[in-house]
């Protein structure tokens, strides 16, 4: 894969990648200079999306040794300090942070709350950071935590500047994603930029917003997309089982229909 992404990006593999992610209210951007500090923070998560960061194997130890300092994260570093989050906390260029916030741990509210103050981008990292996923179906009352009963996507709490939606993202996505801000590739990334607060996360969205309105065309893309096969091809129309569907969002982002990015697409297959 890192061919592919040489081939999209023009980079070496072994170059030392220098940068300087800057944020202003509004526009994003990166300018050339260090290494981009980067943090990865777990709250109602399952890991999927870090585990899936890692099946980048063929450029994963490039990735991460070369191109970005690894600067916080219970599951990355072996620095981090369990319940310091505000004392240890550093400097962040790029925090990703997985899982929707529980509204009843206080130790999640105050991390992305403190991960906020210290990144100058924040990513929703995978579809419950984006939209809630599956902890939209949370209603508290199991042991050991009964009152841990409502989980919000992360926008609902802090301002999210990008997302990676999927469940899991794709390895891909999240390398191309991590290459695109590193190189100031703000074309690539503006889909990311865009979905950063969306709050399509279900089936019924795809059904609502494209099918009834007449503007699927068959494709098939959603019902490939969709990671617990909720979505069945019938007569060339999607038809969505609901009971299946874990409101993930990925159908509603990869529906050619609810957006179109000629323009990156044919940079992206160099057209
Ligand atoms: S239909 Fe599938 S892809 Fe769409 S939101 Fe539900 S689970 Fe996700
Ligand atoms: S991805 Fe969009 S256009 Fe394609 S079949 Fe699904 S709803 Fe229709």
């Amino acid at each position: 894969m890192f061919e592919k992404l040489k081939k999209s990006f023009g980079k070496s593999e072994t170059k030392p990648v220098e940068s300087e992610v800057k944020y202003e209210e509004g526009q994003v951007s990166v300018k050339p200079t260090n290494k981009p500090k980067i943090g990865y923070i777990h709250v109602s998560g399952c890991t999927g999306d870090v585990m899936s960061l890692t099946e980048n194997y063929d450029i994963l130890s490039t990735l991460l040794s070369d191109m970005v300092d690894i600067v916080y994260g219970q599951t990355l570093v072996d620095k981090w300090i369990h319940g310091t989050y505000a004392e240890e906390m550093p400097d962040m260029d790029l925090c990703f942070i997985e899982g929707s916030v529980c509204l009843q741990d206080e130790h999640s509210l105050i991390e992305v709350q403190e991960a906020r103050k210290h990144s100058k981008l924040v990513a929703a990292f995978g579809s419950c950071a984006m939209n809630g996923c599956f902890t939209r179906f949370s209603r508290g009352g199991q042991q050991a935590q009964p009152k841990h009963e409502s989980f919000v996507p992360l926008s609902d709490l802090i301002k999210v500047d990008l997302a990676i939606p999927g469940c899991p993202a794709s390895p891909e996505i999240i390398a191309k994603s991590v290459v695109a801000l590193i190189n100031n590739d703000m074309d690539y990334l503006q889909p990311a930029l865009d979905i950063a607060n969306c709050n399509l996360a279900c089936g019924c969205d795809l059904q609502t917003n494209v099918i009834n309105k007449a503007l699927c065309t068959g494709c098939g893309t959603c019902a490939l997309a969709c990671p617990t096969k909720a979505i069945d091809m019938i007569e060339g129309r999607p038809i969505i089982n609901t009971n299946r569907c874990i409101k993930c969002g990925s159908c509603n982002v990869h529906c050619p229909r609810t957006w179109f990015p000629l323009d990156k697409i044919k940079k992206e297959f160099n057209l």
